[in-house]
């Protein structure tokens, strides 16, 4: 049997350091095989000037928004933002395909493996198709009004069958299985502002033991929005000409407001979470027993769009599951997870690396539901690895 041993400054298992004596052994194809000490190591010890750590985990992008990548505006708050998506979104397939080999490329080489990407079109299942990373898809459906539901979510259909009919040849086992088992991912509502109550029970109808992702309180509107009808969002559906007269709020909080309407969904990833409050939190403890929730963050777009962070301590004393996600190079001058590392270091001091990589690896895996194959060094694993050194992260292997 050939073997791969190597050895770093420090191995992060994915759970913890483990401590400068160890060394990595996995076989050719990069299977993890086990962590030994160094005495027992034998020969052929491959020395690496860095931390070891195992592929990150994106759980928030949207590849195919690649094209945008410095054609927003920071700052201007998170309506102004989707008008300005609305907007530019639109580009030949040329360009957009570029953009996104472009963005893999990034993802791929600063240590990505496995990415939950939110698809409103089918434009990334060509790169899909020959990606060397794993992709989750979420299928983000919206639609405010009632009457647009069915069409809506008829729509979010199709788009499932064109990537289980174009996606033949599965990446992932590397063995070509049926269509209608190679689409890996789900239908997920894109936001609780954009999302009426009839797509959301059609949603959940098609929720049993799956992943959702959810964008949420990215922006205190949100909150006010769906509360007491009042701030930003009235200017949004004004802009884009939709009548929402038959909107009545509910007085709930943005949170409080959809999460009763996704009890089906075995693990939901709740994106953003800048204007999540102590009380939200201890009403997802509350309420779902049963069910995982991950809080994703996004710091970097965070700062793009609102220039805002999350109350991330709160999460923390909370004893929240945390993951970590980069959004869209329209909201993000790169898709690297270890940059979103850095910018939470910066930000919030106090909080470990060894804390922070948790988020980005093992956490990641378990809310894609993958941890099977990903998120840590346990034998078996194809986690990848990858080298931190100097203030930035490499793929390895
Ligand atoms: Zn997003």
């Amino acid at each position: 049997m050939q073997y791969r041993k190597i050895k770093g400054n420090n191995i992060f298992d994915g759970y913890q350091f483990v401590g400068e004596n160890k060394v990595l052994i996995t076989l050719a194809n990069g299977t993890i095989e086990a962590i030994v000490n160094e005495k027992e190591a034998g020969e052929d010890v491959q020395y690496v000037d860095g931390i070891i750590c195992p592929g990150f985990v994106n759980a928030h992008c949207h590849i195919e928004l690649s094209h945008l990548k410095n054609a927003i505006a920071k700052h201007t708050g998170l309506v102004n933002f989707i008008l300005d998506i609305l907007k530019l979104r639109v580009a030949t397939d040329e360009i957009k395909q570029d953009a996104m080999k472009l963005a893999a490329h990034e993802l791929y080489n600063s240590g990505t493996v496995a990415v939950g990407d939110i698809c409103n079109t089918t434009d990334s299942v060509l790169l899909k198709q020959s990606s060397k990373i794993y992709w989750h898809n979420f299928i983000e459906i919206s639609g405010f009004s009632e009457d647009i539901a069915d069409i809506r979510f008829e729509n979010g259909k199709k788009i499932i069958t064109e990537f289980s009919n174009q996606l033949q040849t599965s990446v992932y086992t590397g063995s070509k299985v049926p269509p209608s088992e190679v689409f890996r991912g789900a239908f997920s509502p894109h936001a609780p502002y954009s999302v009426s109550q009839k797509l959301f029970e059609l949603i959940n109808e098609n929720a049993h033991g799956k992943t959702l992702s959810i964008h949420n309180q990215e922006t205190l509107t949100e909150n006010n929005f769906l509360q007491n009808k009042t701030g930003d969002f009235l200017k949004l559906y004004e802009t884009l000409g939709i009548d929402i007269s038959f909107f009545t709020p509910n007085a709930k909080s943005s949170l409080q407001h959809w999460l009763p309407l996704l009890s089906n969904a075995k693990k939901i990833i709740s994106v953003h979470n800048s204007f999540t409050s102590e009380t939200d939190i201890l009403f997802v403890k509350q309420f779902t027993s049963l069910q995982e929730i991950y809080f994703c963050l996004c710091p970097n777009a965070n700062l793009y769009i609102e220039n805002t962070l999350p109350p991330v301590e709160i999460l923390l004393k909370n004893n929240c599951n945390i993951v970590l996600g980069t959004d869209s190079y329209a909201s993000n001058t790169q898709l690297n997870i270890f940059e979103e590392i850095k910018t939470i270091q910066k930000n919030f001091p106090t909080i470990s690396l060894e804390k922070i990589l948790k988020w980005a690896t093992i956490n990641g895996a378990r809310a894609l539901g993958i941890d099977d194959l990903y998120g840590s060094f346990e034998k078996g694993k194809m986690s990848g690895i990858i080298l931190i050194n100097d203030e930035k992260s490499f793929r390895f292997i």
